[in-house]
């Protein structure tokens, strides 16, 4: 089993692998830089050195970073999609750096303009940094809930932008169970859960599925609410994760969680639960 979760990268980055280790996991997830702002610090040369170290020491295998909150490469507006763009290939870069294998970007929203024009800068913006960044990161592209404007929360949204993508084999998709239950696609039972893969498989293809986000889903089947939830407490629950986590297209792949802390648990607890549904 490939489990993990998001880490802090408090400190230095090296210090989100012993966080990592230290939760028993054996993949995670970072962000490269704080996730809140335009402007990212430089990682340093020991930083990165350490880090690979660490990685090789406790050996991790794969690991994912994830793109800053403010980016949208979907964006309609100049100015936005210039310092999104730029953004990617920033962490297209760092991602390389740190020797990972997947940079994770959530596709965005095309705030009114319209799916097609989103589809077609979602593209543009992965063209654009896979044209200026040569190296071996795969971009991801995650799924989304389906809020309001939002670009990729069906399968086909996706397959439309990878069919614009230049670079078919320096793209692929990770998905958040929480954004696709939101969406519509059902998890609860085996047979739904088969129904979504087979869905996923016709339209865009399980071969391009790198990474799973698993979490729950506050809102229910359908709700377009982007909010997780513990292992288990959500709408999916614990058969639906039990049967997720049986079924061997999931199974052997990168399951990374991104499930609140709070009160009714943290990273800890969520672990505890899907070791426990996957055996
Ligand atoms: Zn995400
Ligand atoms: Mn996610
Ligand atoms: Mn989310």
């Amino acid at each position: 089993m490939l489990l993990g979760a998001h880490v802090s990268i408090s400190g230095t980055i090296d210090k989100a692998v012993d966080r990592a280790r230290e939760l028993g996991c054996n993949t995670f997830q970072v962000f490269t830089r704080n996730p809140r702002g335009w402007k990212a610090k430089k990682l340093s040369d020991e930083e990165i050195e350490e880090f690979k170290r660490k990685m090789e020491e406790y050996n991790f295998r794969v690991a994912v970073s994830h793109m800053p909150y403010l980016p949208n490469i979907s964006s309609p507006i100049q100015q936005t999609f210039k310092k999104s763009v730029s953004s990617l290939i920033q962490e297209l870069e760092r991602t390389g750096a740190l020797g990972l294998k997947y940079l994770v970007v959530h596709i965005g929203s095309h705030l009114g303009k319209g799916l097609d024009n989103g589809i077609k800068k979602a593209a543009e913006a992965v063209n654009t940094a896979l044209n200026k960044v040569d190296n071996n990161v795969m971009i991801l592209l995650e799924n989304m809930a389906g809020q309001k404007n939002s670009v990729g929360s069906r399968f086909e949204d996706i397959k439309r932008i990878l069919n614009l993508i230049a670079y078919p084999d320096r793209v692929g998709v990770c998905m958040d169970t929480c954004h696709a239950f939101a969406a519509g696609y059902d998890f609860r039972t085996g047979d739904a859960i088969e129904n979504t893969l087979r869905d996923f498989d016709e339209i865009i293809g399980l071969k391009l599925l790198k990474v799973v986000h698993i979490n729950d889903s506050k809102g229910d089947l359908g709700s377009h609410l982007d909010r997780h939830e513990h292992i288990g407490l959500g709408k999916i629950g614990d058969k639906g994760f039990r049967e997720l986590f049986h079924n061997p297209h999931i199974r052997e792949l990168p399951l990374i969680l991104e499930t609140p802390v709070d009160s009714r648990g943290n990273f800890a607890t969520n672990l505890a639960k899907c070791r426990e549904l996957y055996l």
